[in-house]
């Protein structure tokens, strides 16, 4: 085996019940004395809760999905204005969205408490909206400095919305077996993150309020983000990226929707990572297990239903084909990318776009 490996630095602090406590004693911790609780309207009930020990200088709800870089400046001001040393964000993706895209300018730190299993939270990356264009980075200073995990905070997550963004997990863990800096450690992450997503997911389906489907949910989808923050953006993540950024799609059942088609497409081509999702699913071929999966959650199907439309695909090839990275299982084209993406738009049969011989 060569390989390399980075494993980037932070507190992990799990335990449904236990936020309020956790966050205070983190706050005591880095001696914080001037915090900025970022949250979205529909979040400032979980955020009430979860700061109640803490003293909150200012309260910020301005949170947009996909982080509009208009969002970011006024909220950067806001924290600089109030002479901030910490935030907090309390929310989804599009909230340590935020948090991160103040963190990237201000250097502030911050202690995220998700509440949907985006992953946001364990990884460098940040995105950024300019001129419908998506762009995304890495920076260690925007990674937060703890993360705070309770599962109490998901009971109110719709189950539609749970099914998404668990799917969103699932993605990166599936990604992340052939992002460019895929590596064994990644894939041992990637591969126990599936496993506890499908463990978890299901239960959720039945209860929304069972705890330890929910908390089999959070452990993958932390797992999920560790091993996509370190094998960085495959395929499927630079479509996703394009989809939403430029059509303004929704993040979570964007994910949802176009997984099995980027699963299908490498598949052949990375036996595998094909092998080891099986596996991870008990089934006999990756895609199988994943269709069999999403049918038990009633998974999103088809980017029309999003507002994706099919004279929206030339322009998306062409921004989606020059950062597909290289090291991709399959070579990929303008003619099968658009295959792809007009399965994904009306929902086809993903396993018509596994055999394509001739580009073996
Ligand atoms: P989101 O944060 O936009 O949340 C979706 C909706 O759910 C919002 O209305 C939110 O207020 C609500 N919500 C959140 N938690 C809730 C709860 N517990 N109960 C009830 N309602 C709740 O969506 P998301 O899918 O979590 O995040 C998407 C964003 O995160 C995208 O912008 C995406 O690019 C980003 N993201 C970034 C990374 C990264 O590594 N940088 C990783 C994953 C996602």
């Amino acid at each position: 085996m060569i390989f390399s490996h980075k494993t980037l630095g932070q507190n992990v602090l799990f335990g449904a019940g236990h936020a309020a406590q956790h966050l205070a004693a983190e706050v005591a911790r880095l001696n914080s004395r001037r915090i900025m609780v970022v949250a979205g309207t529909s979040e400032a009930d979980l955020a009430r809760a979860v700061t109640s020990l803490i003293d909150v200088a200012v309260v910020y709800e301005e949170v947009i999905m996909h982080v509009p870089i208009e969002t970011a400046q006024k909220a950067r001001v806001a924290a600089q204005e109030s002479e901030i040393d910490l935030l907090v964000s309390v929310g989804g993706g599009s909230t340590t969205g935020l948090a991160k895209a103040i963190a990237l300018t201000t250097h502030l730190p911050i202690i995220a408490v998700p509440t949907t299993y985006a992953g946001s939270e364990a990884t460098n990356v940040w995105g950024l909206t300019e001129a419908a264009r998506k762009t995304t980075g890495s920076a260690d200073h925007v990674l937060p400095r703890t993360v705070i995990y309770d599962s109490n905070l998901m009971l109110n997550l719709p189950v539609e919305l749970s099914v998404a963004s668990g799917l969103n997990g699932m993605a990166h863990c599936i990604d992340s077996l052939w992002g460019p800096h895929a590596n064994p450690i990644n894939a041992a992450l990637a591969t126990e993150g599936i496993r506890a997503l499908a463990n978890g997911l299901p239960k959720i389906v039945d209860n929304p309020r069972d705890i330890a489907g929910r908390d089999q949910a959070l452990y993958g989808a932390y797992l999920s983000a560790v091993s996509f923050a370190s094998a960085g953006s495959g395929l499927h993540h630079k479509i996703c990226h394009t989809l939403g950024g430029t059509y303004d799609l929704p993040h979570a059942s964007t994910h949802a929707t176009v997984l099995p088609y980027v699963l299908a497409f490498n598949s052949l081509h990375a036996p595998s990572a094909d092998q080891r999702i099986a596996n991870a699913l008990g089934s006999l071929t990756a895609l199988e297990g994943l269709q069999d999966l999403r049918l038990q959650l009633q998974a999103p199907t088809a980017l029309k239903d999003y507002g994706f439309q099919l004279e929206n695909i030339p322009e998306a090839v062409e921004i989606i084909l020059p950062s597909v990275p290289e090291n991709n299982p399959r070579p990929v084209t303008a003619q099968n990318l658009s295959e792809l993406l007009e399965a994904a738009l009306i929902g086809a049969n993903p396993t018509d776009l596994v055999l394509a011989p001739s580009e073996f």
